[in-house]
């Protein structure tokens, strides 16, 4: 089979306009939607970067050459960027890899799309290369695992928090890593402040999770997640979806991947990889079963050609892909930015499924936003495109509540940036807390919390209050 770049179809060496889109702009101007702009950018961007300056269009879309060339080390970053990399910026770099709980790991593809001229505000960088000049203390709350996923566990892979629907993580890497990511303590290599035991995909150990899935006739939706799918074999990606199809009360299957927004030439040029999920797919729909792809893009600034060739690809082939973003401070949390967002992602076929809240993990405090952020980010995105492309903005309420309408609290002080959730189908009576960034507080707010003397016992008394 001849590769996407000798059948033609990655032309942006050739002609950077090859799948530019028209502008259009959206009615509702005069209630003050942004205009969005279907324009997936095809020049060759990475060759403002001096390392990659020679790269071609079909290396560069190669995914081996990305996997190969991907960025993991300060000392890299100096070597790709050159004079790019200034030295307070390298320093602030050093700074704020002595701090994070996650590895440096960029593609080549994601790495150039920042804008290195201005790196420090760049939404990009943000999410992959943390500055030490940007982090604030951990709130006192903070949890390494604000999900309580550990206290879930069916078996060693296996989260089991609702009634029918199972969290499966064969495999804790992934082909970028995320300042803030969920699952920070266990996924990467370790780091300066955290050490973690971060597991490969070991096909031998999957057998009894296979069998628990076997013996819960309850659990018809599994989520394969991790770590990434994207570093899942074809033959463990076969293997995977193969055993839960052959479960007959699994009805849904999700490999779960970032992998679209950060190396979509993996869709284009991994004709194994491609060829095991097309199996799995098909064989799902013959079953009349659903296998989906849930991806993970934070900005309009992931997509470009690339993204929107590799989307065609997986339309032709029939896979369905969904989008789950977080929101981050800095980076999408404004209305404009994530309307046209979703806009472009809806335009791409990739349906935004939801916007999580920041879990309350540590390393983050300086990207979380408040609840009622959140809450007024979800009113004004209601209403501004089709019911199924609107994001569900959720928390995941810290402590094992699972995901939450962010609307649906129970109760919320904004002053101390504490709100109350409860999840009846999922926790029966229990009460959940999440805390608000303090930095975001009143000052009134920031007083109580500086406060160390007796924090605890205030915070208890205030909890039993709310019950
Ligand atoms: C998110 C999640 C699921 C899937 O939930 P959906 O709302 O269907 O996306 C399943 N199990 C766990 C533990 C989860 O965190
Ligand atoms: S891709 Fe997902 S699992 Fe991997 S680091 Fe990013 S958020 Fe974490």
């Amino acid at each position: 089979m001849s590769s996407p770049v000798e059948k033609g179809m990655l032309k942006c060496e050739e002609d950077p306009q090859v799948s530019k889109r028209a502008v259009s702009s959206v009615s509702g101007k005069e209630l003050g939607l942004p205009e969005v702009s279907y324009d997936f950018r095809g020049d060759r961007f990475w060759r403002k970067i001096p390392g990659w300056g020679e790269v071609t269009a079909a290396e560069f879309g190669d995914y081996a050459w990305q996997q190969r060339n991907s960025v993991t080390s300060l000392s890299q970053v100096g070597k790709v960027l050159g004079p790019l990399l200034t030295d307070p910026l390298a320093k602030d770099i050093e700074a704020g890899l002595e701090r994070t709980p996650m590895n440096l790991r960029m593609t080549p593809y994601i790495f150039s799309l920042i804008d290195w001229e201005n790196a420090v505000d760049d939404p990009i960088r943000k999410q992959f290369l943390p500055l030490g000049s940007q982090f604030l203390d951990d709130h006192p709350c903070y949890m390494d695992d604000s999900l309580d996923e550990d206290g879930h566990k069916a078996t060693p892979y296996l989260i089991h928090r609702y009634p029918d629907k199972v969290l499966f993580l064969p495999i804790t890497l992934c082909p970028v890593y995320c300042s803030y990511c969920t699952r920070s303590r266990v996924v990467g290599g370790s780091t300066a402040v955290k050490s973690k035991s971060t597991y490969g995909a070991k096909t031998g150990e999957w057998e009894s999770t296979f069998q628990y899935l076997r013996d819960h006739s309850e659990v018809e939706d599994v989520v394969i997640s991790g770590g990434d799918a994207f570093l899942l074999r074809p033959e463990q990606i076969k293997e995977i979806g193969m055993t839960l199809l052959d479960i007959p009360h699994i009805r849904r299957i999700r490999f779960a991947t970032k992998g679209i927004a950060i190396m979509p030439m993996k869709i284009l040029t991994d004709e194994k990889w491609m060829a095991a999920l097309e199996l799995v797919s098909q064989t799902g729909r013959e079953r009349m079963k659903e296998v989906c792809i849930h991806t993970h893009f934070s900005t309009e600034g992931e997509m470009t050609s690339w993204t929107l060739l590799a989307m065609q690809e997986l339309v032709n082939r029939g896979i369905t892909v969904r989008n789950q973003s977080v929101l981050i401070r800095g980076v999408n949390n404004e209305f404009e930015v994530m309307y046209r967002t979703i806009k472009k992602l809806a335009y791409l076929n990739i349906q935004p499924y939801y916007i999580y809240v920041h879990d309350m993990v540590p390393g983050c405090e300086h990207l979380r936003t408040t609840v009622a952020e959140a809450c007024e980010l979800s009113k004004r995105l209601q209403g501004t495109i089709a019911g199924f492309n609107t994001p569900r903005v959720v928390c995941d309420a810290p402590g094992g509540g699972g995901k939450r309408e962010v609307s649906s609290f129970e109760s919320y002080d904004r002053e101390l940036g504490i709100s109350t959730w409860s999840a009846p189908s999922v926790r029966g009576d229990q009460k959940f807390y999440y805390y608000d960034p303090i930095d975001q507080l009143t000052e009134a707010g920031q007083k109580f919390w500086a406060d160390q003397n007796g924090l605890e016992e205030r915070l208890a008394a205030m909890k039993s209050e709310t019950r």
